[in-house]
């Protein structure tokens, strides 16, 4: 079904609200959510309200839990989420490291415990947006492994999103922003949901064997996602676990840990102004001379145009502004289960 996204905003900032959480909170979250499913990742979209709600009803999510210094000491800030909403703890924390980049020029962040944090270039964009650049390291924690080692067969991580953003004057930033799994898993469930397929490559069963059936992930015995990229993603996503997991959040996806059903994010930020070394004109000029070349680049057959990573999600932004989102039947059926046991209408949404 398709939805007008100012009209989702409000939709999703009632469950939330009607579920305890404070005004503002519940519109930081459906902003962030709804705003993922515009850049069109519906893999980190309003598809997750209902694990956000049973994480709510089960205690693993703390609504009023906003973020708490460990350490401050000049670039180096520590700060604890304490398992409050990564979009709301997250947002903080970053604009924690902004604020500090602006006095010492770099800024290493490590955020630990926040529950899911959704789309992790939303971050790198609040960076981005202030002119500054950033490289983001994330594990994922919280929930038994679904991401193969390259070259084992069971789960040992999980899909580990790596992010870098590079600002431009007066125009958006580049965003890299990625799963180290072949595909995000938020993507496998919406494959699952419409009935779907996997794509090639992405998927692996209890055997080790490929297979593009998504279900291998939801039901037993289960299967797993591969890395990216072979043993290249597979040694991304293990930097992300000691980096993000083991420096920033202190646990990694190693079996000592809690494994208690809910989606925990840690993660290491590095912030950069780019006039660190004087030369931000320089490296201005640079980037748009390189990003010309780039783009000056003879399109593949069958290719419209060459991209740098963020224009996919402007593109799928300015299209779905216009046309609205769509939804399709299993998740917004999951989505009007959770509104409805809050006795929230869901009619006429459409
Ligand atoms: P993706 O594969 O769709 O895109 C990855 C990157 O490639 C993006 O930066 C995109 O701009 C770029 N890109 C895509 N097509 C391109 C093209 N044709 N030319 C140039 N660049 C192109 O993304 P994904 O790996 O499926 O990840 C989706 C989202 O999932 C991300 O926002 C990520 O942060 C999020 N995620 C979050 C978690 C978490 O635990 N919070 C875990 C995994 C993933």
């Amino acid at each position: 079904m398709l939805i007008q996204h100012t009209r989702l905003i409000d939709f999703v900032t009632e469950i939330f609200a009607a579920s305890g959480v404070s005004a503002s909170s519940a519109q930081a979250v459906a902003h962030h959510l709804v705003h993922a499913n515009l850049k069109g990742h519906d893999s980190h979209g309003v598809g997750m309200i209902p694990a956000y709600y049973n994480n709510l009803t089960k205690g693993h999510l703390n609504p009023h839990a906003d973020i708490k210094i460990l350490k401050d000491k000049g670039a180096v800030l520590l700060i604890d989420g304490q398992n409050g909403f990564g979009q709301v703890v997250g947002k903080q924390a970053t604009n924690l490291a902004i604020e500090r980049v602006k006095e010492t020029g770099i800024v290493c962040m490590g955020l630990r415990n926040a529950h899911h944090l959704g789309r992790i270039g939303s971050y790198g964009e609040q960076c981005g947006n202030a002119g500054y650049g950033s490289v983001s390291f994330v594990n994922v924690v919280g929930h038994a492994p679904q991401v193969v080692a390259f070259g084992g067969r069971e789960p040992r991580m999980t899909t580990n999103p790596f992010c870098c953003v590079v600002p431009r004057k007066d125009k958006p930033p580049v965003v890299l922003d990625m799963a180290t799994s072949a595909v995000a898993l938020g993507k496998i469930r919406v494959a699952n949901m419409k009935g779907e397929q996997a794509p090639d490559g992405a998927l692996v069963d209890h055997e080790g064997i490929p297979t593009t059936d998504p279900k291998v992930i939801f039901q037993e015995p289960r299967g797993a996602l591969g890395p990216f990229g072979k043993h290249k993603g597979y040694g991304l996503a293990l930097i992300c676990e000691l980096l993000g997991g083991a420096l920033a959040g202190e646990w990694t996806a190693q079996p000592d840990n809690p494994r208690a059903g809910t989606i925990v994010n840690n993660m290491l930020m590095f912030v950069f102004d780019p006039d660190i070394f004087d030369g931000a004109q320089q490296f201005s000029d640079e980037v748009e001379s390189m990003l010309a070349y780039i783009h000056s680049s003879t399109p593949a057959r069958g290719i419209d145009r060459v991209r740098v990573p963020g224009e996919p999600e402007i593109e799928a932004m300015d299209a779905r502004s216009k046309t609205g989102i769509d939804i399709d039947q299993n998740t917004w059926a999951a989505i009007c289960k959770v509104a409805n046991r809050l006795k929230i209408e869901t009619e006429n949404m459409g």
